[in-house]
């Protein structure tokens, strides 16, 4: 039997979302595979290890410690290849984060490895990722060796939860030295609300909000729906919001099932973070915008007559 690693991400002693993802990942790569879930952080390693077996996971293996707090690429990397060595795994897949982006490929160097990055489904053993700015898919395969990939957040389902199911929760003691980097403090500037890379909706505004009053509103209407807020550069370059919130080519790259583009022209490099949504309804007051282009649902009109009559609708619903 095949044996696949599935790298739980936690963040403030709870898992990302993407942790599941990548456990549903692993199975649909091999339906046979022995999936066992990895966490590493510095706390609740047993309980988080148990969600990872409750979503979908064999077994699961922890390493606990207390360099494990924030993400640093030495520690990382140390309890990560403790974690490989110990497995001698057939298949890795973690999620195309931040730290992902970062770890995976040294973990990759390290073991001498290919890496397929980014991928946004497996279609029958084929990799498919987007590339150039997401205006083309490739498909690629792995002949021989390990199977490493990187999924992006928010596109292979994660399975259901199931209380029922347990398993092996195995802990690494591993001896994490050498850090290069030490992090003192993190000033999280995007912690209200709905994290943006993991929403399902997303409400995101443009130049055309014109102030940062004007995102009131789009505020409302996330509310309503549970969203998070985006932004395009041009709302961020004007100082209407911060860039944590940008979206596109040199900001977050997001999939959620909905997004609601608001005073947004539709730039190639903001269609690069979100081109590839399931559902875009753009709302833009010039007809001919871009935008329109890629959205499968579009209103011509102000977003300050249209937006708070959407949030007012949603509420009556
Ligand atoms: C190297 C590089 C990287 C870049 N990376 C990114 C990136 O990551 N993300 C990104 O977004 N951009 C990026 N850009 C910038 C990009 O080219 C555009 O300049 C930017 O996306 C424009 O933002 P916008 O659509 O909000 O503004 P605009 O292009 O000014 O569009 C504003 C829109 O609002 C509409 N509008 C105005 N008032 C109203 C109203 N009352 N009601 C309804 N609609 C209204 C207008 O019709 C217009 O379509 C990058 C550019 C470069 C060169």
């Amino acid at each position: 039997m095949t044996t696949f690693l599935a790298f739980g991400e936690a963040r403030d002693g709870e898992l990302r979302n993407l942790s599941f993802e990548t456990i549903a990942a692993a199975k649909q790569i091999d339906e046979n595979a022995e999936v066992v879930g990895v966490v590493l952080a510095d706390q609740n390693t047993e309980n988080l290890a148990n969600d990872m077996i409750q979503y979908g996971a064999d077994r699961a293996v922890v390493v606990e410690h207390d360099d494990l707090k924030e993400y640093t690429s030495d520690a990382y990397t140390q309890a990560a290849m403790a974690v490989i060595e110990e497995e001698d795994p057939d298949g890795i897949v973690m999620g195309h984060t931040s730290a992902g982006k970062d770890l995976s490929p040294r973990l990759a160097n390290k073991l001498d490895s290919g890496l397929v990055s980014d991928i946004t489904n497996v279609d029958g053993g084929e990799f498919v990722r987007p590339i150039y700015s997401g205006k083309a898919f490739e498909k690629k395969t792995v002949k021989d060796g390990l199977t490493f990939v990187t999924i992006r957040p928010n596109n292979i389902p994660p399975f259901e939860k199931d209380e029922n199911r347990s398993g092996d929760v195995n802990t690494l003691e591993v001896d994490i030295k050498d850090i290069r980097t030490i992090i003192k403090d993190v000033v999280r500037k995007a912690s209200e609300g709905v994290d943006l890379s993991e929403a399902n909706i997303i409400v995101a505004g443009g130049r055309g909000v014109k102030s940062e009053e004007g995102f009131e509103p789009l505020y409302e209407l996330a509310d309503e729906l549970g969203a998070a807020v985006g932004a395009s550069r041009g709302a961020c370059d004007a100082g209407y919001c911060d860039y944590s919130l940008q979206i596109g080519q040199t900001g977050k790259v997001v999939t959620p099932d909905l997004y609601i583009a608001v005073g947004i022209s539709g730039a190639i490099q903001h269609l690069a973070g979100m081109s590839n949504s399931k559902v875009i309804v753009a709302i833009n007051k010039d007809a001919e915008a871009n935008i329109f282009n890629v959205a499968d649902y579009g209103i011509v009109g102000d977003l300050f007559d249209v937006v708070p009559k959407l949030t007012e609708e949603i509420k009556a619903l």
